[in-house]
C-alpha cells in the first residue's frame, strides 16, 4: 500500500513538475517577443517612461515652442504675410513715404502776373517814379537828370540809361502835350524796346540724340556764385518743368557746399524727381556725367545739373565748370547753361556775369531775389553785358516763386496797366 501511495505521490509530483516546466517554458517563449519589440521602437526607452506619458504632452509643447522660436523669422513673415496683402502692401510700403510729399507745382503760365506785387519796390522807384517825373508840366534839364538818376539807381546801366533818356526826350517833344495814358504807353514801349521782346526766352530742354544714337534728355547746367540762389533755383526749375509735364533728374554736382546735395534732393523729392549725388567733396564732373546717364536710363525728359561756384579762384572755377561741361558733352549736347545772378548785388552781379561768361557759354540768365529790390533795371544791364536773355526770375523764397520772364508782364508790373 505504502508503495502504491508513494508511487501515486511520485506520479503527481512528476506530473506537477512537467506541467510547471511547460508553463515556465511558455512564459519564456512569451518573453522573447519582448526583446525584439524593444529595438524596433526606440520607444521602448520611452516605454519605460510610459509612466511619464503625461510628459510627452508637456514635451510636445516644448517642441512646438522650439519650432516657433526657430522659425522666428518665418513667424514674422507669417505675421506680415497677412498684412502684406498685394495691393495694400504695395501702397503702404513703397509710395507711403513719398506719396504724401509729392506736390503738384503751380502751372507756370502767368506766374509773373501772379507775382507782380513782389516787384513793388522796383515798381515804386523805377516804374511809377519815372511816370511821375515824366508827368511834370515842365520837363526841364533838372527833371531829365532826375529821370536819369532814377534809371541809374535801378541798375539799368549807364549806356541803356542814356539811350532811353535820349529816346524819351525826342518822343515827349514830338508828343507835345501829354496825357497820363500817353505817357504810360510811351514809357511802356520804350522800356520794352530796352528789354527786348524778340529774344528767345524759352529754357530749352527738348530731348535730343545722344552720342550713341540713343534718345537723350535735355541737359541744363546751372551755374552761379554760391549764395545767389543757385540750388534753390535748380529745385524751383525742376518744379517748373514738372508743372509743364516733364520728368526730371537732378545732378547734385555742387560738392563744395556740404548741404547743397541734401537741399537739392529735398527739392527733387517734393516733385518726385530723382537726385544723383556723389560722395561729399566728390568729383562734380563725374556726378554730372552719372546724372545724365541716369536720365538716359530713366528715359527722363530733362537733367538739371547744379554746380559749385567758387569765384575766388577764377582758374579753379574755369577748370571745374569747363570740365563739368566737357564731361556732360560726352553724352551729347548741353542744351542750356543758365547763369544765376542775385538781383540785389548790382554791379557785383555784373562782374560775376563777366567772369562766368569767360568760363562757359551762358545761354540764359536767371535773376533771383527780384522781390524786395528796387533794382529791377538789372534785367536790362545784365542782358546788355552778356548779350544773353533773362529767361527766369526769382520773386520769393516760395517753391513756385520762379517765373518765366515775360517782358510785357514785367513792364506792366513796373508801371501799372
Ligand atoms: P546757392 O548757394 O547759390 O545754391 O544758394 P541757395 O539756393 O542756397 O539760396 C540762398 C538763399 O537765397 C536761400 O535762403 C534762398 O531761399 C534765397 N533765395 C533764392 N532765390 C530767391 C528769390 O528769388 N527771392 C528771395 N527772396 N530769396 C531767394
Amino acid at each position: 500500500m505504502d508503495i502504491v501511495i508513494l508511487a501515486v505521490v511520485i506520479a503527481v509530483v512528476a506530473l506537477g513538475a512537467i506541467s510547471g516546466l511547460v508553463v515556465s517554458s511558455r512564459k519564456k517563449k512569451q518573453l522573447p517577443p519582448a526583446p525584439p519589440s524593444s529595438p524596433s521602437v526606440t520607444a521602448p526607452p520611452a516605454e519605460p517612461h510610459v509612466g511619464e506619458e503625461a510628459e510627452p504632452s508637456t514635451a510636445q509643447p516644448r517642441r512646438t515652442v522650439e519650432e516657433v522660436e526657430l522659425p522666428a523669422a518665418p513667424a514674422p513673415a507669417e505675421e506680415t504675410a497677412p498684412v502684406v496683402e498685394p495691393e495694400t502692401a504695395a501702397e503702404a510700403a513703397a509710395p507711403a513715404p513719398a506719396e504724401p510729399e509729392i506736390e503738384v507745382p503751380e502751372p507756370t503760365a502767368g506766374r509773373l502776373v501772379r507775382l507782380r506785387a513782389r516787384l513793388s519796390r522796383s515798381q515804386n522807384s523805377l516804374g511809377k517814379g519815372l511816370l511821375t517825373l515824366l508827368s511834370r508840366e515842365h520837363l526841364d534839364e533838372d527833371t531829365w537828370e532826375e529821370i536819369e538818376d532814377t534809371l541809374l539807381t535801378a541798375d539799368v546801366g549807364v549806356t541803356p540809361t542814356q539811350e532811353l533818356v535820349e529816346r524819351l526826350r525826342e518822343r515827349v517833344k514830338v508828343l507835345g502835350t501829354r496825357t497820363p495814358e500817353e505817357l504810360r504807353a510811351l514809357l511802356r514801349e520804350e522800356l520794352l524796346t530796352l528789354i527786348g521782346t524778340e529774344a528767345d526766352r524759352a529754357v530749352h530742354t527738348e530731348p535730343g540724340v545722344g552720342v550713341n544714337g540713343e534718345e537723350k534728355p535735355g541737359v541744363v547746367m546751372v551755374v552761379g556764385v554760391n549764395g545767389v540762389g543757385k540750388t534753390t533755383t535748380t529745385g524751383k526749375l525742376a518744379r517748373v518743368l514738372v508743372a509743364d509735364g516733364k520728368s526730371v533728374v537732378l545732378g547734385a554736382a555742387d560738392t563744395f557746399r556740404a548741404a547743397a546735395a541734401d537741399q537739392l534732393q529735398t527739392w527733387g523729392e517734393r516733385v518726385g524727381a530723382r537726385t544723383v549725388r556723389g560722395p561729399e567733396a566728390g568729383d562734380p564732373a563725374s556726378i554730372a556725367f552719372d546724372a545724365v546717364k541716369e536720365g538716359i536710363a530713366e528715359n527722363a525728359d530733362v537733367v538739371l545739373v547744379d554746380t559749385a561756384g567758387r569765384l575766388h579762384t577764377k582758374t579753379g572755377l574755369m577748370d571745374e565748370l569747363g570740365k563739368v561741361k566737357r564731361v556732360l558733352e560726352k553724352h551729347g549736347s548741353v542744351d542750356e547753361v543758365l547763369l544765376v545772378l542775385d538781383a540785389t548785388t548790382g554791379q557785383n552781379g555784373l562782374v560775376q556775369a563777366r567772369v562766368f561768361a569767360e568760363v562757359v557759354d551762358i545761354t540764359g540768365i536767371v535773376l533771383t531775389k527780384l522781390d524786395g529790390t528796387a533794382k529791377g533795371g538789372i534785367v536790362v544791364a545784365v542782358q546788355r553785358e552778356l548779350g544773353v536773355p533773362v529767361k527766369l526770375v526769382g520773386l520769393g523764397e516760395g517753391a513756385d516763386d520762379l517765373a518765366p520772364f515775360e517782358p510785357e508782364a514785367f513792364v506792366d508790373a513796373l508801371i501799372g496797366d
